[in-house]
């Protein structure tokens, strides 16, 4: 890649939530092997991103690369109307094996905000299809679902893009977000608020969406596991249904295989997505109960109405059942643990320091929080001429790697934190 081909991608190529005007700079990516990527000029960088959580198992793996190869020479696509496949049917199976037992109808969905989209046209055609037609949904203010028009309106309020759309997203109904730390203690007046507003909207709220334990985009903030029993019993006292989004703290990040474990707690709709072809190709899925999907199926339409170009993509479905076979078979526990036990080691003492708000660390993710804002495009530029690539957004600097990191990779992901905070850009 040269300068002609950068200077290209300057003027014509839209990246994420980036202006067409001044657009923050990109670093050329030649290859990514392990946990690093290559850039064109040959400098090699420490992933503390995992691709925005997908790259569990790191980059060029060659379980993966098989998986992927081999589906490629009997067939890379087929439409899924009419037609089913190997690759599809093992997914299904793996899927409903590893999730707790009462979710086990499995839709495939392109993307992570696609599966939302799907669980929220779930909520609403079972809603119908047992004659209480409820059309809002109610989220947690901070949260973050996805950037399609459905999942955009129930991210967060605030931080998220309604201000800008407003008058074209449906209106949604926001609970105040759960009081940050994994370990703070229930808080009874957060509590008593939720259900009020819960019991007073009752007879319009199709379903209850929320990010388990860790809310991530809107903040990477993490709550106290025991507010999604909460979540639960208010949900089956109200005849509304509750939606787990799993999309980024699925497949083990948070030292559980899904988040929902750490309270065991079965929401009716899971959405899953992300990491589940190992970052890979794009693949999500959207999970959901026996009693659901039949009363799905037994409304008006007799159908879920929803089937897309490229939904249950061959070459995705091999990719992701290797990836969650590796998974299974890689000891992620214990990778994941130890990756706590360092980032806690090695994060936690930058508490201290002025510039720092809060530090916490869950399973493989480690959250610096500043007391201000980031400049974005030098503190990047700063962590790659350190080696690493890490991408704060606001006042979060945040790491999670992939799974595979070795212990000296993650303290030049820690190492570097630190260097900026301490020395500045
Ligand atoms: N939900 C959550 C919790 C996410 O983190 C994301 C992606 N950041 C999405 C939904 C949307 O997924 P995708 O970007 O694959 O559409």
């Amino acid at each position: 890649m040269d300068a002609q081909d950068l200077e290209f991608d300057r003027r014509h190529l839209w990246h994420p939530y980036t202006s067409m005007v001044d657009p923050l700079p990109s670093y050329p990516v030649h290859a990514a092997q392990g946990v690093e990527l290559e850039l064109t000029d040959g400098r090699k960088l420490v992933d503390g991103m995992a691709s925005w959580w997908c790259a569990i198992h790191g980059y060029g793996v060659p379980e993966l690369n098989k998986a992927i190869t081999d589906q490629l020479s009997r067939m890379s696509h087929v439409m899924f109307g009419g037609i089913t496949h190997q690759p599809a049917v093992d997914l299904g199976r793996q899927l409903v094996k590893m999730t707790p037992e009462a979710l086990n109808k499995v839709f495939l969905a392109d993307s992570g905000s696609v599966s939302v989209e799907v669980a929220l046209k779930m909520a609403i055609q079972y809603q119908q299809s047992i004659g209480t037609p409820r059309h809002r949904f109610v989220a947690l203010s901070r949260g973050y679902h996805g950037d399609t028009t459905g999942a955009m309106s129930v991210c967060d309020p605030v931080g998220g893009m309604h201000s800008l759309f407003n008058g074209y997203l449906p209106e949604n109904l926001f609970l105040p977000e759960p009081p940050q730390g994994f370990d703070t203690p229930l808080d009874a007046e957060y509590l008593q608020q939720c259900h009020r507003v819960l019991a007073a909207h009752q007879d319009e709220l199709a379903a209850l969406i929320v990010e388990p334990v860790v809310q991530g985009a809107g903040g990477m903030r993490f709550y106290n596991p025991e507010y999604l029993r909460h979540f639960r019993q208010w949900c089956d006292e109200f005849g509304i249904l509750l939606i787990f989004d799993e999309i980024a703290t699925g497949f083990g990040r948070t030292g559980k295989l899904f988040a929902l474990e750490h309270a065991n707690v079965v929401p009716d709709i899971l959405c899953l997505g992300k990491a589940i072809t190992g970052g890979y190709m794009t693949l999500a899925a959207t999970m959901t109960t026996t009693s659901v999907a039949e009363t799905i199926s037994r409304g008006a339409a007799g159908v879920f109405m929803h089937g897309p170009t490229f939904m249950g993509n061959p070459l995705a479905c091999a990719v992701a059942n290797a990836s969650l076979n590796l998974l299974e078979a890689s000891h992620w526990q214990t990778k994941v643990r130890a990756i706590e036990t360092q980032l806690r080691a090695e994060l936690l003492p930058l508490k201290r320091l002025e510039n720092v708000q809060d530090v916490r660390v869950l399973g493989a993710i480690g959250v610096v929080q500043c007391t201000e804002t980031v400049d974005v495009k030098a503190l990047q530029k700063r962590f790659v001429e350190l080696g690493v690539w890490i991408r704060p957004f606001r006042e979060v600097i945040y790491i999670m790697p992939p799974y595979v990191i070795s212990p000296l990779q993650l303290s030049r992901l820690s190492s570097s934190i630190k260097e900026v905070l301490l020395r500045g850009v």
